[in-house]
């Protein structure tokens, strides 16, 4: 006899974690979509200081760290909520949206854990493809919304694929869509983007009561093993979400590290400018060892394998200690995902892909 899991649980698919190998050497990781950059020395000077202080609990509230945010973003700190990474913001909006009989709509292939969202809550998933060109299909989206929808889930810039729908085109759906249904747009990547406002919509939140834009320090502010996300959400959003949270779910050195990241813009902006660097030097290559790409606006590529083999392309990346995601675990087969390092081991994987295509 084995303990008995409750038939919601256990019906969650596993998420796929990136494989590793045995491989003799440095191996590059390029299957998470992490920053290859350290934290700014003050932000590990600010990790050092509060891991002196851990024998207190942090702030429930994290009025710090949200105050700081309130600042960068000319928000009010009231409209700020802060997650344990932007999954446990996720997790929350299915938890106090969501229940049996009811509605999640994303677009797929997209972010790996909005399948969860609906399984978790017994609410119904449903998946609309991707345009040809991997965007969002926000007609069929729309038309996909009943009065049983309770979320809608907008990935932009989306992973995998790495596409942007422009700021205009998601006003205009979010104008359409019935006010009782929650649009969370999931803009984990959208410091990446070129050509568009970082936070051209950030105005959606203030005007409308349904609408949640997720934010995440994981990438761009390469924090991702320490666990912080925010979003710019309603009021009664933030109520709802603080009931079911656990009371401390942003640990004290996180809100120390990330009250201190959103004090060195100027960070942020050489980050992306060499991250844009290596997307546009990485696309080039790959396009001429024959790759057809989707048109990325983040921090990794999405890559067509055409006739190859894509377990086979995995394995050869594997055997030159190379680490990418395979699309199949994404829900797309045929592709993989790459994220960008530092120039030196991105030079590594486009060796590996000239010689895969040579
Ligand atoms: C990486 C990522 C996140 C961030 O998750 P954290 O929990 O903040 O690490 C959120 N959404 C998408 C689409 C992502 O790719």
């Amino acid at each position: 006899m084995t303990i008995k899991i409750n038939e919601t649980i256990a019906a969650i698919p596993i998420y796929p974690q990136a494989a590793t190998y045995a491989f003799g050497g440095p191996l590059v990781k390029m299957s998470s979509n992490e920053s290859p950059h350290n934290p700014h020395p003050a932000v590990a000077e600010a990790i050092s200081a509060a891991a002196r202080n851990a024998n207190r609990y942090p702030d429930p509230t994290g009025a710090q760290l949200r105050e700081a945010l309130a600042g960068e973003y000319d928000m009010a700190a009231e409209q700020i909520v802060l997650g344990n990474g932007s999954c446990e913001i996720l997790l929350g909006a299915a938890q106090i949206l969501l229940e049996p009989g009811t509605e999640l709509v994303y677009a797929w292939p997209s972010f790996s854990m909005y399948p969860h969202l609906a399984v978790m809550t017994g609410a119904k998933a449903v998946e609309v493809p991707l345009t040809i060109d991997y965007r969002h299909d926000l007609d069929a989206m729309l038309a996909a919304i009943t009065p049983k929808t309770r979320m809608v889930l907008i990935c932009n810039p989306n992973n995998p694929t790495g596409t942007f729908i422009d700021h205009d085109a998601i006003k205009r759906f979010v104008e359409q869509v019935p006010p009782e249904v929650c649009v969370v747009i999931d803009e984990a990547y959208i410091e990446f983007v070129t050509g568009a406002e970082r936070d051209g919509l950030l105005p959606l939140v203030i005007e409308r009561d349904n609408v949640v834009i997720t934010r995440t320090f994981a990438k761009i502010y390469g924090l991702a093993g320490l666990r912080v996300g925010y979003a710019f959400a309603p009021l009664s959003f933030k109520r709802a979400i603080d009931l079911v949270r656990q009371p401390f779910s942003v640990n004290l050195v996180a809100q120390a590290a990330a009250t201190e990241a959103v004090n060195h813009p100027d960070d942020v902006s050489e980050r992306v400018l060499s991250t844009l660097a290596e997307r546009q030097w990485i696309e080039t290559e790959l396009r001429e060892a024959g790759f057809a790409t989707a048109e990325t606006q983040t921090n990794f590529s999405w890559i067509e394998l055409g006739e190859m083999d894509e377990d086979a392309v995995m394995e050869s990346l594997a055997k030159a200690g190379i680490i990418v995601r395979a699309g199949k675990a994404l829900g797309a087969e045929g592709f993989i995902r790459a994220s960008y390092c530092d120039h030196a081991d991105n030079e590594r994987f486009v060796v590996a892909m000239r010689s895969l295509a040579a």
